[in-house]
């Protein structure tokens, strides 16, 4: 494979070589992992910047219908749009939650989207480096907006907040007065909530929602990467094509806030430093999966369960073992 081509390609803006570039970058042989990350080095210096956006919420909520409308209204704006995801349960249900065909039908067909459905891999940390990877060919490939979308399933917010500039969080009008036994750290991670299917005879319970969550968000500790305002909670209609632009405005103006005061590069370069240590840890446990030290786990653990040698001083002698 010749990355020097692949990687003039993708600056053009070649869809079929992006495309070929995220199936290299998807890859665990240990040849495509050497050509992926040579071809990231090689894509660093085409400084072009998307705007990253998370988006998540819970199966139901209005994802795809969302990505679908607003989507659209940005490549009517004449800007491009790159979708993809992170799903870590698609291993265990063997699809992924873009990969069905009729969802975002329209914005599929789309010449200036790009949507990419989540592959499926077994652990979130390979799900996490192989779409960090695919923002990073995105941008260079000259998307004006990267969306991530992921499923609320927990952890997988986490990964993508620390990938991303904004993280939006896209909730359904709540029947109740609770506030969806929604966990605090996501709410904490979001920048923008937007209670989507506001509309019809959902509109009452959307205001009602949006308005619990706005006295939730104001009795937040403030954020220093927020102006004023910030974190907030609005009202959109996917379906109607309500509030979409509202959204898009506001999310700018953060975004906008941000890269003026100094927060929004900050932010990637806490995100950098975040995935090196996290890689670096990926790679000391996968030393620990080695046969030699799964030999050397054994063999100490048994000398320390019959008391012949104590826990830390057994954990020393394996991690010296360890492949340097
Ligand atoms: P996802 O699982 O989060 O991707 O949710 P979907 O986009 O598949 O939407 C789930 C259901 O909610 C579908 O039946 C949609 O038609 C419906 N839905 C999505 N957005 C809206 C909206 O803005 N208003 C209304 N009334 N229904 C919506």
């Amino acid at each position: 494979m010749d990355i020097t081509d692949l990687s003039i390609k993708i600056i053009a803006a070649d869809r079929r070589a992006l495309s070929k570039a995220i199936t290299l970058v998807e890859s665990s042989r240990a040849d495509h992992r050497a050509l992926a990350a040579e071809l990231i080095e090689k894509l660093k210096d085409s400084n072009r910047q998307a705007i990253r956006i998370g988006l998540s919420g819970t199966p139901g909520v209005g994802k795809s219908t969302f990505i679908e409308s607003f989507g659209l209204m940005l490549t009517g704006l004449g800007l491009r749009v790159a979708v993809l995801a992170v799903d870590p349960s698609s291993a265990r249900s063997g699809g992924s939650i873009l990969g069905d065909k009729t969802r975002m039908e329209q914005l599929s067909r789309d010449r200036n989207a790009f949507i990419r459905p989540s592959p499926a891999q077994s652990h979130l940390g390979g799900v996490a480096r192989r779409t960090r990877e695919a923002v990073a060919l995105c941008e260079a490939a000259g998307f004006d907006v990267v969306l991530i979308e992921t499923v609320g399933v927990g952890q997988s917010e986490t990964v993508v907040a620390e990938m991303t500039d904004l993280f939006i969080l896209l909730l359904a009008p709540a029947g109740g007065d609770e506030l969806q036994g929604v966990k605090r750290g996501i709410m904490e991670m979001a920048d923008i909530i937007l209670i989507n299917k506001a509309d019809g005879d959902l509109k009452p319970a959307a205001t009602r929602t949006c308005a619990d969550y706005t006295g939730a968000l104001r009795l937040m500790r403030k954020r220093p990467q927020d102006p004023e305002g910030f974190p907030k909670a609005m009202m959109v209609s996917s379906v109607q094509n309500e509030g979409l632009a509202t959204a898009w405005d506001e999310m700018q103006a953060l975004a906008n806030w941000r890269r003026e005061t100094g927060h929004f590069d900050a932010r990637r370069r806490e995100q950098a430093r975040y995935w090196f240590e996290e890689e670096l840890r990926q790679g000391v446990l996968a030393q620990l999966e080695t046969a030699t030290a799964q030999a050397a786990m054994k063999d100490y653990g048994d000398q320390v369960a019959e008391g012949k040698i104590s826990p830390d001083i057994a954990a020393q002698e394996v991690l010296k073992r360890l492949k340097p």
